[in-house]
């Protein structure tokens, strides 16, 4: 057995060696299985499930006779049946770690026998694909066997409805890209109505392209950005309505007797600067009755109205022009009360920045803002088990290790690879490689092997195709630009003398088949002979069908496929006798992991094939990386520009290094990332559970009766100090007292000296008493109001704190803060801040609860809208690195960020004639819409 003979030595070597047995167990049940009927094996499902579910026997217990019903039903409906590797990386992706898998391996196949295993418990199984097109193709594909054998199956696509979407992850598996997955997380935690979530709990995720996803993309956190569902209208109304009061400014401790009070009868707010407080009085709150025509204006239903009021006496009584803020250019800029600097781009919160924008009557901003964010790691971390599949972990272990918790396995190939990797070859500049390397294309073309060739960036395609075209080659580019596409010409890209120009994102998901493909091939042909699209593409799909046509057309496309099959077989022969594919890459890329994608591309399942790069001295990664090696090889050799340089180990290593250097830092700046998440982190569990258990309508009265307690020790340790040295006005804190408890009607507060402990327990006391009465009076349904005004007011305060965190995290980022290390004031600021945000939830929680009346028609309202959800690049963007190599990082990265691309689904629905969101270049209902 050749594979045995490979074992020895590293930690994948002898973790493979332990599957082994494993692996001879599966097989030994392949007979067994073999001679059952179709109906007999799908039968094994309720038998597995009942075993898991009921006997409570784990997976590991069932896994080899699983797998073996997998592998045969896989070769009754596809016809392929799971290598011996292939069950090994099965076994990988169960035991959750990362099976490295070289490409063209069959790592779709490989997921059905963990999916299948994972799904029995009835959890859902999540396969997370790099894009839709592959999302589709994979669940189409292999849900084939997984529907033979009694599971559901669903796609979720970002276009679709949250019913859809629903349905989608009621499945045994679903299938779909990681940006969507993740928002649909974050969407779920931002639903007002339990019936509005989609997902159910994440219990399981294959990761396929898993180094893409959980590496790269990692560098760009998930965020939903929208804006406050309150209109700027209401700002100016209030505005307008608080200029025409009167103002009583209370400075100093003043006079705190009858006479006061008697006073203050004449004005309609009053604002105490010292609590930088602004409450209105009786007579204001009459007035506002009758401006905005409100029955009883400390009705619930108008808590808009009462936040915008609160704001503009906040905005005109409190706030002062030219000490806290200044006007310039139509904008209001706070002023750093410490500092005195002007704080650009910040914003008071809550809509108090409104509040002074509709006072100086400069337009009123209505900024859009972050209203959830998450990064990859920590999305992807919540999942119970994590697995993932790529051709290329290894040189990222150590990432996968530290973040995720996932080792790397390196599974053998099927058949030992023959590829042969030559050195590199080195040229003086650019201008000589690329002369050089078309003359490569050349010689190869013309011996009739087929040549791939990688660049670095579209620039660099397009530079290359220009000059083959100069020289009259023929070849094919591809520019990512439509997935489907590109996965035809990948599938072509191994005919007899084919030229291929592809940049390092391009390709993935398709496997290059030397010969061509005869599938590609057959299509074409019915195409030729009159076949509509439409057909083809139902031709080419697994889904279940009884139409007539629908069959024929399939039925026809097999036997085209099976002729071109005898056609490709003579010129794979010929491929293969020229060489097999030939990899060409025309520069070194940043990290070494998208070499060896490029590299891996030839030399699948055993076919022969080879590789070679190309190096100009004045490449990238050279010029920054190289020192003086460099320029002294360019003043030493008397080589001619049109000639290689000698091969030279120390440059070749030299590059090594500093590919190895930028993926350190890569990973750096990822890990710096993470952390700043990680605070939120600790925030975001403890809202979302909070909004879980509201949503779950579970009880809150108890937690909401804690609230009141809480706000009283609140509001009367604010006043403290004053009132244990006999300062206190009590005019503002009885209006404080009222604006917050609704009621001034407390013995301790009339007191000569207050008792702060007194007070306390008084307002408690009462303030209790009266809402549980309410509750009392109303009956359960009060429980439900309970609910809507907790879910208010933590979303209001949740998603300005968010966005203030963002601010935050920003101005760290850009701020100098010495030997202080940003995170660690990010973490503490952003505790303080949220604390703070946790004590107003429940004086608004309070406020409310103390004015809500008889059960009102009340309904669940979302207090934003969402604009897009998209890819926060400010996280990079801001972020600082210190060192030697920043700058070389800082171009580095910009390379590799031009080369990602947004994920933005904010889109109108589709029409059913659209084209297809999935880039398939189809319309909607013939593709990605053919069952909706
Ligand atoms: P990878 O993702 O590992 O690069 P794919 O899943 O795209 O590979 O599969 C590559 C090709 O190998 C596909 O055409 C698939 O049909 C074929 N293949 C996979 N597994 C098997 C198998 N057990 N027997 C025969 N062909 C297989
Ligand atoms: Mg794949």
């Amino acid at each position: 057995m050749g594979l045995l003979d490979k074992i020895i030595g590293t930690y994948s070597e002898r973790e493979v060696k332990r599957l082994m047995p494993i692996v001879e167990k599966i097989n030994s049940y392949e007979d067994e299985m073999a001679s059952l009927t179709d109906k007999q094996l799908a039968d094994k499902t309720e038998y597995f499930k009942e075993r898991i579910q009921k006997d409570g026997e784990s997976l590991d217990d069932v896994l080899p006779e699983a797998f073996a019903v997998v592998r045969e039903a896989s070769k009754r409906v596809i016809g392929l049946r799971h290598f011996d590797v292939q069950l090994m990386g099965g076994i990988i992706l169960h035991q959750g770690r990362i099976a490295e898998m070289k490409t063209g391996e069959g790592k779709t196949l490989v997921a059905t026998l963990a999916v299948y295993l994972n799904a029995l418990t009835g959890k859902g199984v999540h396969v997370v694909t790099v894009n839709e097109y592959l999302a589709k193709r994979d669940s189409e594909w292999m849900g084939k066997v997984y529907r033979f054998l009694g599971l559901t199956v669903g796609l979720n696509l970002s276009f679709m409805s949250p019913q859809e979407k629903q349905n989608a992850y009621a499945c045994d598996v679903t299938y779909g890209t990681n940006s969507e997955f993740g928002f649909d997380y974050l969407r779920d935690n931002m639903v007002i109505r339990k019936s509005d979530m989609v997902q159910r709990d994440l219990a399981f995720a294959i990761v396929d392209e898993v180094d893409s996803i959980l590496i790269d993309e990692a560098r760009t956190p998930l965020i939903i950005s929208g804006r406050s569902s309150k209109s700027s209208d209401l700002y100016k109304q209030a505005d307008t309505f608080v200029k025409r009061l009167r103002k009583k400014e209370i400075v100093e401790e003043d006079i705190k007797d009858q006479e006061q009070l008697d006073d203050n009868e004449k004005y309609d707010y009053i604002v105490d600067l010292k609590a930088q407080s602004a409450t209105l009085t009786q007579q204001g709150i009459d007035k506002a009755e009758k401006y905005f025509n409100l029955e009883n204006y400390d009705d619930i239903e108008n808590s808009d109205i009462i936040h915008a009021v609160d704001q503009a006496l906040h905005a005109n009584g409190v706030k002062k022009r030219d000490v806290d803020y200044i006007v310039k250019d139509g904008e209001v800029l706070i002023v750093d009360e410490n500092t005195g600097r002007i704080m650009y781009g910040r914003r008071y919160s809550n809509g108090l920045h409104q509040a002074i924008e509709a006072k100086e009557n400069v337009k009123i901003a209505e900024e859009s803002k972050t209203l959830a964010t998450i990064t990859y790691q920590n999305f992807f971390r919540m999942y119970a088990k994590l697995s993932g599949m790529t051709g290329t972990a290894m040189t990222e272990e150590a990432e996968f290790k530290q973040i995720y918790n996932l080792d790397v396995i390196e599974i053998p190939t099927n058949k030992p690879v023959i590829r042969i990797d030559h050195n590199d070859v080195i040229y003086k500049n650019e201008a000589a490689k690329f002369n050089a390397i078309v003359e490569e294309i050349k010689a190869t073309h013309e011996k009739g092997q087929p040549v791939l060739v990688g660049t670095v960036s579209i620039d660099k395609s397009e530079k290359l195709s220009s000059l083959l075209s100069k020289t009259g080659l023929k070849h094919e580019v591809l520019n990512a630009k439509n997935h489907e596409k590109e996965a035809e010409i990948i599938a072509q890209a191994g005919k007899y003398g084919a030229i291929t120009i592809a940049t390092n994102m391009a390709g993935r998901g398709t496997d290059i088949k030397l010969g061509g493909n005869s599938e590609y091939l057959a299509k074409q042909e019915m195409r030729k002979n009159g076949c509509d699209e439409h057909l083809i593409e139902q031709a080419d799909s697994f889904n279940e069908t009884d139409d007539e046509e629908v069959l024929n057309a399939r039925k026809q496309l097999k036997e085209l496929i099976a002729k071109y099959d005898d056609e490709i077989e003579e010129e794979k022969q010929k491929v293969i006798a020229a060489g097999g594919l030939k990899i060409i890459g025309t520069e070194r890329h940043e990290t070494r992991r998208i070499d060896n994608q490029l590299r891996g591309r030839s030399g699948r399942q055993g076919d022969p094939g080879e590789s070679v790069f190309y190096l100009g001295l004045d490449d990238n990664l050279l010029k920054l990386f190289g020192g003086n090696m460099i320029t002294n090889l360019l003043n030493t050799g008397n080589v001619p520009d049109d000639m290689p340089l000698p091969p030279m180990k120390p440059l070749s290593i030299a590059i090594e290094n500093a590919q190895q250097k930028i993926e350190g830092r890569n990973f750096s700046i990822r890990k710096h990332i993470l952390s700043y998440d990680d605070v939120m982190n600790v925030q975001r569990e403890e809202i979302y559970k909070e909004r879980r258990m509201v949503l779950d309508g579970e009880d809150v009265h108890d937690n909401i009766v804690g609230m009141i307690e809480d706000s009283a020790d609140m509001v009367v340790d604010t006043y403290l100090p004053e009132i244990e040295d006999g300062t206190v006005n009590k005019d503002s804190l009885r209006a404080e007292i009222i604006n917050i408890f609704n009621t001034p009607d407390f013995d301790a507060l009339n007191q000569e000296k207050i008792n702060p402990n007194l007070l306390k327990e008084e307002i408690k006391m009462k303030s209790v008493e009266s809402f549980n009465k309410k509750l009392e009076e109303n009956g359960e349904e009060f429980k439900e109001v309970e609910r809507i005004l907790l879910l208010k007011s933590v979303d209001d305060r949740w998603m300005d704190h968010i966005d203030e965190m963002d601010s935050l995290k920003n101005g760290i980022g850009l701020r100098a803060y010495g030997q202080k290390d940003p995170v660690v004031q990010y973490r503490m600021e952003g505790g303080q801040m949220f604390e703070e945000m946790v004590n107003q939830i429940k004086l608004d929680v309070t406020k409310y609860c103390m004015r809500v009346g008889k059960v009102q028609n009340m309904e669940r309202k979302s207090s934003v809208s969402i604009e897009s959800s998209g890819l926060d690049r400010s996280a990079i963007d801001n972020m600082n690195i210190e060192g030697e190599a920043s700058q070389n990082i800082e171009q580095a990265r910009q390379v590799s960020q031009s080369k990602q691309q947004p994920v933005v689904n904010n889109g109108p629905k589709v029409g059913r004639n659209d084209p297809c969101p999935c880039g398939s270049g189809k319309k909607y209902k013939n593709c990605c819409g053919k069952n909706a």
